[in-house]
């Protein structure tokens, strides 16, 4: 295989077109395009009215159970719309954006790799149009509304600040400031109380957003949000602080989709990053809709393996949004199969089909995981430098026995030329769906039978137990009937069960749900199992350290 460079020095090297003329692919004229510089732009929300355009075909990329090794759904994803191009079909691919955090942190940013890439990469990890810092202040806004609340004498709500579990955020791994202690000063200064930082893409804000249909739906989410009880237990929520028009107001730009380009000219959005474990870990609904209204087949991506991201998607983004993929694309890798059966990261590199047909059972499991919505999945095995053919083969037999459609993808080390194989089994797989997915689950089921449909059906759990704390909120959840949200279960992305170290395909363990937290802005219950980050911390060796710019202001040391 010809030596892959950096993704920063093949992102360099690329003549990016004007976004004027990636518009103009998608028969935008200028009066529809809001230009960030040359090379970005917004889209007004009008391309995504809600029944006012004929949908194009929704393909959703997911994967096996991540590991270590790395399994490539972004870069799938962008290679597969070069591909789809390439094959001559009108497609766009619709993604997530970056957090700060993880750029600075562990090595890794949200705009493919290798010759699967999103342009201008530098800008998309560094800010991009700046909606993670509007979604920021929207969310700092109403705490800081609360916190006027609590010290005011003529308007106090009476709430009771040990109820309020609202935090700030912000856009940085910042360990430091999980948790606090504000208002400390004296009677001028506040009201003491517990709190924190969550990093941003973790922030209900950013759920809401990616979930919003249009403005006003929007601004009743924001108002719907929980804060707490009072001091006689009466809920109050953001609209009782008339928070919701100031934090609209706020969020004005960042609820447009943006508008980019990849490394072969093909159009992108990327727009809204929720976390894939805590929230619903996909782009927002009005990027998804603006997509499908200008293409005739898009591709999105669901974070983490299917258990969690797919099932979310499917089950809250799609039944709130009126949505009907037709394919999913999963994708595996011959590392990260061999890493769930059995190898250790360091072994990877060594050709080992005994290994990776035990570890074939993640494989098989969210085969049938996929089948459970009645839809059709398509194995992609994004290749890397170290496989064997004979190792695909093996993956390629295990398909065909399952009766799954499968091809190797080589997108990483040549563009959409390597996806073409692919590309020509989702648009055929597409093209021929004719029936709608079936959620896993009614909205108006218990919250208990929800949460066990999931974990039984999807992770593949015995049963479910729930800690006194858990029962404890669904009595509130009940309380303040919000029995008929969805559920946004929160578990490790490392396993198909609540237990990080299970790898492969765990049988026969009690998943257990701690707690159940409220997203009414969102619109969902998060029913959390094992220990969930809100605010990583930097490594000890952050990337922050190899990031640098010169005089000429070109930008080095991202990825
Ligand atoms: P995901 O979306 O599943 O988190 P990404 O597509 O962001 O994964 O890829 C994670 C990392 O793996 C990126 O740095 C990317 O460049 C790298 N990568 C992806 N596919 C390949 C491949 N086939 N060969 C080598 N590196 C790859
Ligand atoms: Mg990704």
């Amino acid at each position: 295989p010809k030596a892959v460079q950096s993704d920063i020095a093949i992102a360099q090297k690329a003549t990016m077109h004007h976004i004027r003329d990636i518009a103009a692919m998608l028969g935008l004229g200028d009066d529809q395009l809001e230009p960030y510089g040359k090379y970005k732009a917004k889209l007004p929300l009008s391309l995504a009215e809600k029944d006012q355009c004929k949908y194009g075909k929704l393909i959703l990329v997911s994967a096996i159970t991540p590991t270590p090794a790395g399994e490539g759904k972004t870069t799938v994803s962008i290679g597969l719309n070069d591909g789809l191009n390439r094959i001559g079909k009108k497609s766009m691919v619709v993604l997530r954006e970056p957090s700060l955090g993880p750029v600075f942190g562990i090595k890794g940013g949200a705009t493919g790799g290798g010759y699967s890439q999103l342009l201008p990469m530098e800008d998309i990890n560094l800010h991009f149009t700046g909606d993670f810092a509007a979604i920021e202040k929207a969310n700092n806004l109403l705490a800081a509304l609360i916190d006027n609340n609590l010290q005011s004498k003529s308007r106090s709500l009476n709430l009771d600040g040990r109820t309020v579990a609202w935090k700030r955020v912000m856009d940085m791994n910042d360990r430091s400031l999980r948790r606090l202690v504000c208002g400390l000063g004296g009677l001028a200064h506040g009201v003491p109380r517990e709190t924190g930082f969550d990093i941003t893409a973790a922030s209900e804000i950013m759920a809401i957003l990616c979930l919003a249909d249009d403005l006003p739906d929007l601004k009743r989410r924001l108002g719907d949000i929980f804060l707490g009880f009072t001091f006689s237990r009466e809920p109050i929520h953001a609209r009782d602080l008339n928070a919701q028009g100031a934090m609209a107001a706020l969020l004005k730009e960042a609820v447009k989709p943006n508008l980019i380009q990849s490394l072969e000219g093909n159009p992108a959005i990327m727009h809204g990053g929720p976390f894939a474990n805590i929230a619903q870990g996909t782009n927002t609904v009005i990027a998804t809709r603006t997509g499908l209204c200008l293409a005739d087949y898009v591709v999105t991506e669901a974070g983490f393996g299917f258990d969690l991201g797919g099932e979310k998607f499917l089950d809250i983004k799609c039944q709130s949004a009126g949505f009907d993929p037709c394919a999913v694309v999963l994708v595996a890798t011959v590392r990260a199969l061999k890493y769930h059966g059995g190898v250790e990261l360091a072994h990877l590199a060594v050709p080992n089909t005994k290994a990776l047909s035990r570890g074939l059972e993640n494989l098989t499991k969210q085969i049938e995981n996929v089948r459970l919505f009645h839809l059709t999945p398509i194995v992609a095995i994004n290749r890397f430098a170290t496989d064997t053919d004979e190792e695909h083969q093996v993956i390629l037999d295990h398909c065909q026995f399952m009766g799954v459609q499968a091809a190797v993808m080589e997108a990483w080390e040549k563009g959409g030329e390597g996806a073409e194989e692919l590309a020509e089994l989702v648009a055929a797989t597409a093209d021929q769906c004719t029936a709608h997915y079936k959620p896993l689950y009614d909205w108006n089921q218990s919250v208990r039978e929800k949460i066990e449909i999931i974990a039984t059906r999807v992770y593949g759990a015995a049963s479910v137990e729930y800690a006194p704390g858990a029962l404890k909120d669904l009595e509130k959840i009940k309380q303040l009937g919000l029995e008929g949200l969805p559920v946004c279960i929160a578990k490790t992305q490392s396993s198909l069960s609540d237990q990080p170290g299970l790898r492969g395909r765990p049988r026969d363990f009690v998943a257990t749900v701690r707690e159940v937290e409220i997203a009414s802005g969102a619109g969902f219950l998060v029913p959390i199992t094992g220990n969930m980050m809100r605010m990583p911390g930097l490594p000890e060796v952050p990337s922050a350290e190899k990031i640098d710019i010169d005089e000429k202001g070109v930008i080095s040391g991202l990825f």
